[in-house]
This record gives structure tokens, sequence and C-alpha cells, in this order.
């Protein structure tokens, strides 16, 4: 059983692709499904105005990021795009030890404790959003990150999942969704 591959066919049944059954085995089924999955659109116009203009689907790229990411995690961002206020792409999920070093070193980061790192489990478990704004990433907007902080967590308690936002740390990081340390300990 892969986990990436389990992950993978849970997320093309958010998109509303069948990838057969949900058995961590890269089989026909799935493969088709993935190939289908990276043909769709960004956006579906549809699903925008069914909610009032707000909400989009997160693009190919983005799925890809989101590779090896715990799928609780996953859910929410799929949930939270398909109403959210502003568009967004997944920057970053699982990281490995030495680019963790990296951004520590540059002063990104202030901790080799990240839950980016894959976990005794073998997943992530956090994620980075990057804002979307006229179609280029956007850093500088804050209200509009806050905005997606305050949407994005409302979701993840509909959802039954406890996750962090790092716009709520004394050291502002907004892009970071982390889930919570208690209810995913990660072993
Ligand atoms: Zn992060």
């Amino acid at each position: 059983m892969d986990a990436c591959v389990k992950t993978n066919q849970m997320l093309l049944l958010k998109l509303g692709i069948s990838p057969g059954p949900i058995d961590g085995v890269m089989g026909d089924l799935t493969e088709a499904a993935i190939a289908k999955g990276l043909a769709l659109p960004d956006r579906t116009p549809e699903h925008a105005q069914s909610h009032g203009g707000k909400g989009f689907v997160l693009n190919e790229r983005s799925v890809g990021n989101t590779r090896g990411v715990h799928p609780d995690l996953i859910n929410v961002f799929f949930e939270a795009a398909k109403s959210s206020p502003h568009e967004f792409i997944i920057t970053e999920g699982l990281r490995t030890v030495e680019r963790q070093k990296e951004l520590v070193a540059k002063g990104f980061s202030k901790t080799m404790n990240s839950r980016h790192i894959k976990a005794k489990n073998g997943l992530g478990h956090a994620m980075d959003l990057a804002l979307i704004k006229n179609g280029k990433v956007d850093w500088k907007d804050l209200a509009a990150y806050d905005e997606l902080g305050l949407h994005i967590k409302r979701v993840a308690k509909q959802l039954g999942v406890p996750i962090k936002w790092g716009g709520d740390w004394s050291w502002k990081d907004r892009p970071h969704y982390q889930l919570r340390w208690r209810n995913y300990p990660g072993t």
C-alpha cells in the first residue's frame, strides 16, 4: 500500500473523478483518473456562479503540491476552495529535512520541528498557500490573507478537523496551515 497513491485517489474523488477502489494501488483506473484530473480546468465557471461569484477548483500545481500530506488537511483545502472569498494555490506541503534546514538558515522558518517534515506516520501535516489576485501570486494583500485564514479555519471547524493557522502566531506566517499536534501527533 502506497500512502501517496491512496492520498491521490482520495484527491481524485474530491475532484469528482472515480479512481476505482481507494486501495493505495496505482492501477489502470487510478492512472486513467489522474490523466483526466490533470486535464481539468483551473476554475469551473458554473461552480463559481453557484457560490455567488466565489469559489474555485484547486489547479493541477496545487494538487501536485499536496502529495504526501495528511488527507484530512487536504480535504480542508479542497472544501475551502469551493466557497473561498479569494483564489489561492497550494505552494508547499511535504518538505525534506534538507530543505527545512535551508529555510531555517535563510530565516524563512523558525524551527526544525516543522509540521512540513515527514512524520513517523509517513505524512506531512502542514501546507502553505499563496493568494492569487488578477491571475498572479500576491504576497502583499495581508487583508486578503487574513480573510482566507478566517475562511479556512471556519471550513476546518465545520469538517471537525482541528487546524492551526500561522497568521494567529506572534511571528505571523499567514500562508501556513497545519493540523493540531494534540489531535494529529503524526505517530
Ligand atoms: Zn508552512
